[in-house]
């Protein structure tokens, strides 16, 4: 046994510290494939020196200090279900398991909250809620596998997103591990006029700040009444122009998605809350759709849509999870595609779409579906190589297709980020976005680095995510 096992088996215990070769393969990997990360394939190739299984938050602070001291990468580890490469040990290191910390601890019915630890998978989140008729407000395809502390890394956006925004709006309070072992905690009331508040160096940081260790969340009474809706348009354009209107009269439905596809231009919606508020919303955004050229398509399609949202999870739960990464990778063979969330703002997402038409048709890179997710801003694409398609290559795909369509995406988010959108709304960067992260942030790198050396003076959180 080496130094580094022998002192992390000494806080964890033997049982929680894995070597392995079987368990370093499985934890270096999420839901992400090498044929996506067009630019990141060498991140693939170095596997987690040691995995740790902490029980509580002083062991995971022991581990962190002792990593800080030899200068030992540390990366938090969730439900392993991201998209993006945000786990992934690039330069090898500790993988800290979360999933020991799997307590809800405390629910309030009177304050709307939810206390719970990190690795709580937000379908048991959804359990613990449903006796006291309350449920949180993130509900991603993910429920049934992603983690609470993950979904808060990621800043993740769901289903009911339109009400009550992504899951870092959710955050209430935090206790949070800090780089150098340190445990800090935020306060459980919903704003402060006294300074900044800390809850947003840990949103949407991917672990590099440090190990989120509890989280407050708000969660939600279980509505009276649902209604569901769905409205079929003749363009997309004329539903982008319902879905403006209805944000700009401040109604808020729960569910709120208009996709293009091969099918047509569906607007799905799910109006939630108190009876009254449910038909005054449901009854003049209708009428807001009809003013826009929709016909209403009855409840059903959405019925359906909103009954099988979890199913990609289900059955990623059940042939991938956990599994060994080439087996994971082989799952994905013969699926070339990639699915882009930029945000722009409203006014130019139109015109975006134009823009990025046009870039991906020169490229014969086709968009089977167009959405917005949620609200305006947010708009999504899911491409795929339009024509030779031949199997060869590791991947079981020509690599110049593989290149065209890297090129091609980083063409389309590149230009989000032009016209003074951002490339990702949902997902994080992770390894496959980063080499185009630093354009993004510009002078705001700085800050973030300045931040980072001095939190993280020997760079051991997440090292080489987000460019820190
Ligand atoms: C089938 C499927 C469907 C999906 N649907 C959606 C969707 O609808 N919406 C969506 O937003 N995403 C979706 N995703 C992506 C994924 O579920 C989300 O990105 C999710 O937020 C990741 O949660 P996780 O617990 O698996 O995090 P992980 O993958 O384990 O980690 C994600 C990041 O968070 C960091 N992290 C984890 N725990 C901590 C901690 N305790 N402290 C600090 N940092 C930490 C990690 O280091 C990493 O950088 C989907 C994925 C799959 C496979």
């Amino acid at each position: 046994m080496d130094d580094l096992t022998v002192s992390l088996s000494g806080i964890v215990g033997l049982e929680n510290v894995l070597t392995g070769p079987g368990e370093l393969d499985r934890y270096s990997a999420d839901a992400l494939t090498p044929y996506r990360a067009y630019y990141a394939d060498a991140a693939f190739d170095r596997l987690a020196d040691i995995v740790v299984r902490p029980a509580n938050t002083e062991q995971v602070s022991q581990v962190v200090a002792m990593a800080q001291r030899l200068g030992v990468p540390v990366i938090p580890y969730g439900g392993g279900t991201g998209v993006m490469g945000g786990i992934l040990p690039v330069r090898g290191g500790i993988i800290l398991d979360l999933g020991r910390l799997n307590r809800v601890v405390r629910i309030d019915p009177v304050s709307q909250t939810a206390e719970a630890e990190p690795g709580v998978i937000l379908q048991d989140l959804y359990d613990a809620l449903e006796p006291h008729g309350l449920m949180p407000g993130h509900d991603p395809y993910s429920v049934p596998i992603a983690s609470v502390a993950g979904t808060i890394s990621t800043n993740g956006v769901g289903y009911r997103a339109a009400a009550f925004g992504p899951m870092g709006d959710q955050v209430v309070a935090l206790q949070v591990v800090l780089p150098d072992g340190r445990i800090i905690e935020t306060r459980p009331v919903p704003k402060q006029s006294s300074g900044p508040n800390l809850n947003h160096l840990f949103i949407g940081s991917e672990g590099t700040f440090g190990v989120i260790t509890r989280a407050t969340l708000r969660v939600f009474r279980k509505p009276e009444a649902a209604e569901f809706a769905t409205v079929e348009f003749a363009d997309f354009e004329a539903g982008f122009g319902a879905v403006s209107e209805i944000a700009a009269l401040g109604i808020r439905p729960t569910l709120l998605d208009l996709t293009e596809d091969s099918e047509g231009v569906l607007l799905h919606l799910l109006f939630e809350g108190y009876r009254e508020g449910v038909d005054a919303a449901m009854r003049r955004t209708m009428s807001v759709c009809d003013a826009a050229g929709g016909w209403n398509a009855g409840p059903e399609p959405t019925l359906s849509y909103w009954k099988h949202r979890h199913d990609s999870a289900l059955n990623y739960r059940q042939t991938a999870l956990g599994r060994p990464r080439e087996e994971r990778w082989q799952r994905q063979w013969g699926r070339t595609f990639d699915y882009l969330h930029m945000s722009l703002p409203a006014d130019l997402v139109l015109e975006y779409r134009r823009r990025a038409d046009r870039m991906l048709e020169a490229r014969k890179i086709k968009v089977v579906e167009y959405c917005l997710w949620s609200r305006p801003e947010f708009f999504s694409m899911l491409v795929v190589p339009d024509g030779d398609r031949r199997v060869v290559g590791r991947d079981g795909y020509d690599p110049h297709v593989r290149a065209n369509l890297a090129a091609g995406v980083d063409e389309v988010l590149t230009l989000a980020q032009d016209m003074g959108g951002i490339m990702e709304y949902c997902h994080g960067v992770g390894i496959k976005l980063n080499h185009l992260l630093g354009r993004e942030l510009g002078v705001n790198r700085d800050a973030l680095l300045d931040i980072k050396r001095a939190l993280d003076p020997a760079g051991i959180m997440n090292p080489g995510k987000l460019t820190l």
